[in-house]
């Protein structure tokens, strides 16, 4: 069994990433600028916008975030959405979600400029995506694609079994690893809340991507020997500890590795791979606008 180590992997990238900046940057290029909008002080959220201002120094971009408080308006959120729309410094923009709950969603997202979209949420990119276009393929799927071509792990013809069919992890996976070419030429089964007898898909997977958020939802007996396994969740479980919680991953992973080839650890595995994906496409958004 492999464990495929997402935080050595991404660190990588992130040095070599490092390297094409400079050389960007050197060449006469902008210095890539990511900008974070953060609404309200969702823990969780805040470590992840933290992380990515981390990200975003160590590879010599240019990094802003807008801490606005929980009470905000959809209407003054626009308005800073468009003023970055309009602001030829920032290459990137991400809202983090989740947002509070009187704001929709889906309307700030189609309010972020397609070609700042850098964590592909976009109506535009999703579609380009599913066309198969170049686009800005949304970050988590792009890490997982990005950590099985690292580790050279055979995806034709294989079967793929991804639970959970969200807009911003599921459904783009399946699209990515049934689309032609390397990763991809699987034959994809999504699962969800309202599949019927889960364990007769996974038991016949190669490769099983859990995306449910369901701690430990994915148990040894589900799992054929020698699969594949991506473990997207990660859950805040109370534990009687500092933080006052572990993170938990969807798989059972001290009882299914021993049947794995390859499998990723919570935390550690998709996680940091996520954060790759945003500054490669910053960087790819840079790019273009200098073009
Ligand atoms: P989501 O929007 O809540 O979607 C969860 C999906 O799982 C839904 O399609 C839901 O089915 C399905 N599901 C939930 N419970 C199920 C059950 N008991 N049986 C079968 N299907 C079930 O979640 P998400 O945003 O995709 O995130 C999933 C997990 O990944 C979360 O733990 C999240 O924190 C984590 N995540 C991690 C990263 C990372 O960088 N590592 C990035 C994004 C998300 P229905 O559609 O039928 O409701």
């Amino acid at each position: 069994m492999v464990i495929l180590n997402g935080k050595e992997t991404s660190d990588l990238i992130k040095q070599e990433l490092a390297k094409e900046v400079e050389a960007f940057v050197a060449a006469g290029g902008k210095r890539p600028h990511l900008c974070a909008i953060l609404v309200g002080e969702d823990g969780a959220s805040q470590t992840y916008v933290n992380n990515k201002e981390r990200s975003c120094k160590q590879v010599g971009f240019n990094s802003t975030v807008l801490r606005m408080p929980a009470d905000t308006t959809q209407e003054t959120l626009l308005k800073e959405i468009e003023k970055i729309n309009q602001n030829d410094d920032v290459d990137g923009l991400i809202v983090q979600l989740p947002l509070p709950k009187h704001i929709d969603e889906q309307v700030v997202i189609n309010a972020i400029d397609p070609n700042k979209d850098v964590d592909g949420f976009h109506p535009v990119n999703v579609g380009k995506l599913s066309l198969g276009l170049d686009t800005f393929v949304c970050a988590t799927p792009f890490g997982i694609m990005k950590l099985l071509e690292r580790y050279q792990i055979e995806t034709k013809g294989k079967k793929c079994v991804i639970l959970g069919r969200s807009n911003i992890v599921g459904r783009p996976m399946a699209n990515l690893l049934s689309q032609k070419g390397y990763p991809g030429d699987c034959t994809v089964t999504i699962c969800h809340s309202r599949t019927e007898n889960i364990k007769e898909h996974t038991l016949n997977a190669d490769i099983i991507i859990a995306a449910l958020g369901v701690p430990h939802f994915l148990t040894a007996d589900m799992v054929k020997e020698g699969a594949v396994i991506i473990d997207v969740g990660i859950t805040r479980v109370p534990a009687d500890n500092e933080k006052g919680y572990v993170l938990r991953g969807d798989v059972d992973y001290d009882n299914v590795a021993p049947k794995a080839s390859y499998i990723t650890p919570v935390p550690g595995g998709v996680g940091p791979m996520t954060i790759v994906s945003l500054l490669n496409n910053t960087l790819k958004a840079a790019r273009k606008r200098e073009l």
